[in-house]
């Protein structure tokens, strides 16, 4: 759409803050050579050939002192990240000389790139859809291995082939209403076109559907799923989150864009992202304080997907226990009997009265058993069907792609129900368009300036 000339030159840092080996200055735009030459001492940029990576230091004009010894990569547009001109100074890790740099670069005429603002470029320019810039920010959030493919499947644009193949059926079918609109003179039109947009309506949200069934486990894999563990004091809980941590190190992912600044810790549970809720209220080594205790642990529930409800089979069951055992009724569960290593106290006729179909799994903390068991149930939970049961492995992920799926499913069904009802050809039609459209703002075949801004404002800077 928008001619890339019209765009000004933007600058961040593009690597993530702090200490490290190297840190990248992006710039992009049209200008990036008359921005960074004059900062730059060695080979004439303006010169080098495209694709190369050139020694040299960045110097401060106005004192002409060394500020830093960097390689600046050169990317002439279009084959770069945002198919415009794009600089890259790779200078020395460490906050201070990053920091100076993007300094002289934005005071020589460099505007400070917005969140995502690089990514938007390279949709606005054209090189990636929609869907596949939305999968940029997943890919930069991914966190396991699954996360990671089920994004690198979108940024490889299967969901984009996928829609736009769906659009493209429909829009033929739609032309060939339009020609036989034309030509009412023909015996059975009306009949024949109303046949047509029925089945390519059964057609479509079959297929709408069957991307639908995959967006429960995207869900899941893109934004992990909300765990909670409880139990009362001493039964093996904080053990418990230790195991799960050993086996694949916690990843603490800081979530921007939330107006408290949350910690969120995350495990990988056999490819489940899990998103674990309140563990400094288990890390605390005083639980003595039952009510606090017990408030703290209704809420964690509240807030779970999964509860994770320990008991100890060393002894009897408690008012502690069946209590839990009741607020947990309704939630998705697993009861883990800890403490097998000990002898068995706990009644378990009675635990199997109230614990109803859920699963139970036995464990011992202290001898490490039972925990892959563990991991395996709860995979089991959420991925029964396999993960790859996609179309063609795609996954929709997106909680904006899910909802325009079900809308272009709801335009669907009133094109049905219009047939159904003999409503005019032309009114079904545009319920048909309304399918069309929904479909093609997932791929920003169709859009607005608000979704745009509001998308790529939750990358991180220099992405
Ligand atoms: P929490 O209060 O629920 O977090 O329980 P902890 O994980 O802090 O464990 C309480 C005590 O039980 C600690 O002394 C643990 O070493 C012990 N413990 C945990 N799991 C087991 C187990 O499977 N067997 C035995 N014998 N002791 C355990
Ligand atoms: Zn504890």
């Amino acid at each position: 759409m928008t001619a890339t000339s019209e765009f000004d030159t933007i600058a961040a840092v593009a690597t993530p803050p702090g200490e490290g080996g190297i840190s990248i200055i992006r710039v992009s735009g049209d200008d990036v050579f008359d921005v960074v030459e004059p900062l730059f001492k060695g080979k004439n940029l303006k010169n080098v050939k495209t694709h190369t990576i050139n020694y040299g230091h960045i110097i401060d004009p106005e004192t002409q002192s060394e500020v830093d010894e960097v390689m600046v990569s050169v990317m002439r547009a279009p084959k770069t990240y945002t198919r415009e001109d794009v600089l890259e100074i790779n200078c020395h890790g460490g906050l201070m000389a990053t920091n100076e740099i993007l300094q002289l670069v934005l005071s020589n005429g460099a505007r400070l790139a917005e969140p995502g603002e690089f990514t938007k470029r390279a949709f606005l320019n054209g090189r990636i859809d929609l869907s596949q810039a939305e999968a940029v920010m997943d890919l930069i959030r991914a966190k396991t291995d699954k996360s990671m493919k089920v994004a690198l499947n979108q940024l490889d644009g299967s969901l984009s082939r996928l829609i736009k193949n769906l659009r493209q059926d429909i829009l033929e079918v739609l032309a060939q209403v339009e020609v036989n609109i034309d030509y009412p003179e023909y015996d059975d039109v009306e009949t024949m076109t109303t046949k047509l947009l029925l089945e390519k309506a059964q057609e479509v949200k079959a297929s709408i559907q069957q991307l639908l069934k995959t967006a429960k486990q995207g869900k899941v894999l893109r934004e992990g799923l909300a765990t909670a563990i409880v139990g009362r004091p001493n039964v093996g809980k904080s053990s418990l989150l230790n195991q799960l941590l050993n086996e694949d190190k916690a990843i603490v992912t800081d979530v921007a864009g939330t107006t408290r600044d949350v910690i969120e810790e995350y495990v990988n549970v056999a490819g489940v992202p899990l998103k674990l809720i309140d563990t400094a209220g288990i890390r605390k080594t005083d639980d003595t304080v039952e009510k606090i205790g017990v408030e703290r642990s209704r809420k964690a529930i509240g807030a779970a997907d999964l509860v994770l409800l320990v008991l100890d089979t060393s002894e009897p069951l408690t008012d502690g226990d069946r209590q839990l055992l009741a607020d947990t009724a309704d939630e998705k569960r697993i009861i883990i009997l800890n403490k097998t290593d000990l002898p068995l106290k706990l009644d378990m006729t009675e635990l199997q009265h109230l614990a109803g179909d859920t699963k139970l799994i036995k464990t011992s903390m202290l001898q490490n058993q039972g925990v892959s068991e563990l991991q395996e149930e709860i995979a089991h939970l959420f991925f029964d069907e396999g993960i790859e049961s996609g179309q063609g492995n795609v996954m929709v992920t997106n909680a904006r792609h899910i909802g325009l799926l079900h809308q272009a499913s709801k335009a669907l069904d009133d094109v049905m129900t219009g047939i159904a009802a003999g409503m005019p050809v032309d009114l079904v039609q545009i319920d048909m368009t309304r399918c069309w459209n929904y479909l093609g703002e997932i791929t920003g075949d169709s859009y607005q300036d608000e979704l745009l801004d509001q998308l790529f404002s939750q990358f991180c800077v220099g992405k």
